[in-house]
Formats: C-alpha cells, sequence, structure tokens
C-alpha cells in the first residue's frame, strides 16, 4: 500500500499538517515516536496561541489538536523513522523497528530537542538532578535550590515556573542581558525567589549520586565559584531531529531544513514543518501555519 502522505512527528506542525491533509481527503497517517504533542507537551502554560486568551497548559492545547487531528481521518501511529529512501516518485520510510512504508509524499515536522552544555557531570547526573524539563521534574525540587542555564526564552519562562516549587532559583546567563521576550523578562525581575548570574557560564556539575554544587566561570573577570545547588536546569537552545534525512535534504550548518515559502525542501515530495525548520521565529502558531501550508502544498503537487 502507498500512502499519499505521511507526516513524521505529532507536534503542532503534523497535527496541522494532518488536519489539512485530513480534509483534502489525502490517504495519510501521522508517524510519532512517542505521544503526540512534541515539546508543547512538556510546556506548562502557553499564553500566546491566539484565541486562548487567559492562556492554556500545554498538555490540554495538544490534546484539542490531537483531537482536531482525529476528527478529519489521519491517524496517528506508533514508529520511529531510521531513513528515508526515495524509489522512483515514490519513497520508503524505514523504521527503527524494521518496517518499511511507502508513500507519494512525506512531511517532516519532527521538531527539535534540547541542546547540551557538554560539560563534566552533565550527562553523568542527566535524571539526578540535571533536567531539561521543569514541568516533568520541577515538583521534585520542593523547597530546594535549583539553576535554570540560559537566558532565552525557555530558560526564562521555566524559571518563573519554577519558583512554584523551589526555595531559591538561580538563573545563570552567560552575557549580561536576556534574550527572552520582555514581558518573560520583567515577571522574572519582579520574582524575588530568582537570582541572576550574569556574564557566566557552567562549567562543571558536580555530585556523587544526585547533583550538590556546580562550577562557574565569570566570563568577564575569569573568576571560578562553586555553587551549591540541588538541581540544574538547562535551556540553551535546540537541535533539530533532522539526523534521518542527512545528506538527503539540504540543511543548515546546525541541521535545520532549507524549504521555500511552501515548505518544500530540496527534494521533490519531501516537505518541512515546524521546528525542524530553517526559519525566524520558533513558535506554535508558526508550526501550525507551516504545517497547513506543507499539506497544500502536498495537496496542490499531487493534483
Ligand atoms: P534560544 O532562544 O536559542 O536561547 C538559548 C539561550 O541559551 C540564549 O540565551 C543563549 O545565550 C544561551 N546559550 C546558548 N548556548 C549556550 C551555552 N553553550 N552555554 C550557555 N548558554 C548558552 O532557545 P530557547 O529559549 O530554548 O527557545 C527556542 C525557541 O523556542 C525560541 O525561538 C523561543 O522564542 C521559542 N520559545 C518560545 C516560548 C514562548 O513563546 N513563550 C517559550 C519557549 C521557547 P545568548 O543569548 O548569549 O545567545
Amino acid at each position: 500500500m502507498t500512502f499519499d502522505v505521511i507526516i513524521i512527528g505529532g507536534g503542532p506542525a503534523g497535527l496541522a499538517a494532518a488536519i489539512y491533509a485530513g480534509r483534502a481527503k489525502l490517504g495519510g497517517i501521522i508517524l510519532e515516536k512517542m505521544s503526540p504533542g512534541g515539546q508543547v507537551l512538556i510546556t506548562d502554560f502557553v499564553e500566546n496561541y491566539p484565541g486562548f486568551v487567559e492562556g492554556i497548559s500545554g498538555f490540554e492545547l495538544v490534546e484539542k489538536f490531537t483531537e482536531h487531528a482525529k476528527r478529519f481521518g489521519i491517524t496517528v501511529e506508533n514508529g520511529e523513522v531510521s531513513s528515508i529512501e526515495p524509489v522512483g516518485a515514490e519513497f520508503n520510510l524505514n523504521l527503527t523497528d524494521g518496517r518499511t512504508i511507502t508513500s507519494k509524499t512525506v512531511i517532516i515536522t519532527t521538531g527539535a530537542t534540547h541542546r547540551k552544555l557538554g560539560v563534566k557531570g552533565e550527562q553523568e547526573l542527566t535524571g539526578r538532578g540535571v533536567s531539561y524539563c521543569a514541568t516533568c521534574d520541577g515538583p521534585f525540587f520542593k523547597d530546594q535550590v535549583v539553576a535554570v542555564v540560559g537566558g532565552g526564552d525557555s530558560a526564562v519562562q521555566e524559571a518563573i515556573f519554577l519558583t512554584k516549587f523551589a526555595k531559591k532559583v538561580y538563573l545563570i546567563h552567560r552575557r549580561d542581558q536576556l534574550r527572552a521576550i520582555k514581558i518573560l523578562q520583567e515577571r522574572a525581575f519582579s520574582n524575588d525567589k530568582i537570582e541572576f548570574i550574569w556574564n557566566s557560564t557552567v562549567e562543571e556539575i558536580k555530585g556523587k549520586d544526585q547533583v550538590e554544587a556546580i562550577k562557574i566561570v565569570n566570563k568577564l573577570t575569569g573568576e571560578t565559584s562553586c555553587l551549591n545547588v540541588d538541581g540544574v536546569f538547562i535551556f540553551i537552545g535546540i537541535e533539530p531531529t533532522t539526523h534521518f534525512v542527512k545528506g538527503l535534504v539540504d540543511m543548515d550548518q546546525r541541521g535545520f531544513i532549507k524549504t521555500d515559502e511552501w515548505m518544500r525542501t530540496s527534494v521533490k515530495g519531501i516537505y518541512a514543518a515546524g521546528d525542524c525548520r530553517k526559519k525566524p521565529l520558533l513558535q506554535i502558531v508558526t508550526a501550525v501555519a507551516e504545517g497547513a501550508t506543507a499539506a497544500f502544498a502536498v495537496e496542490h503537487d499531487l493534483a
């Protein structure tokens, strides 16, 4: 059996693509390696998605997206793609469980994962005080002291979220200005539980069985210090999940897939949308718009 379209990844871009593909009566599925939702699933609160004036939890928003996608007949199936092989005008998608699925077109909406710091102790203490998900692990740090690394929207938003549990949150940023949007900055600056450590990087995470301390270097003075913390939350940006199409479609140096305005990649029949795509604004609202555009392009190109 050959599908019209296979959407790889069930985050906002993939679910929006499914709504549009389903309404266009294309035969297709979403392949998702875990649960639908992508990074939004582990986002505590979304307050910039239009229509939800008071905001909505990431979990609830994703539930609504999934329900909406299912309404138009595109089902979510479990599976992780390890490679895509062009065969004539079609594509064989090889899955990690050994299956091969064939489709006329493919929309890649695999999103991104958290970038690692790459310092001593990070890998060893992951799950033992080192975390990349405040929503998942924040409640374990009730009345404890944690550090957040990074200065973007994720770091600042999650630092604010962590103050619900932790008694103190250090926000460690490598510059003296945050990258995060102004409204988040204002909230963080007015939160008594957050202390900023500027112009500094974490060089090592220390601890025997659990995180006990971090070694920090001040980039301006070169001074090294040690800070006792119970947890370290790392939010220093994202890496696109595009390894399975490396060498097949054009990407930038960091692995973000290049597309045209129709979301077409360099390979005819393969499209990309959402956080795995090279673009200036990574938001739920842009991801869904790109998913819709990609499905529209598939419908147009197949016709
Ligand atoms: P980001 O915007 O790329 O910010 C990464 C932060 O980490 C920057 O402040 C960067 O410092 C710092 N950093 C990078 N590498 C580092 C290293 N090796 N050591 C120390 N610090 C390092 O990433 P993000 O915050 O994860 O956000 C990703 C995307 O999702 C963004 O487009 C963001 O707008 C979006 N997002 C939006 C929301 C929202 O709308 N509420 C929430 C979360 C995420 P510099 O500033 O010096 O570069």
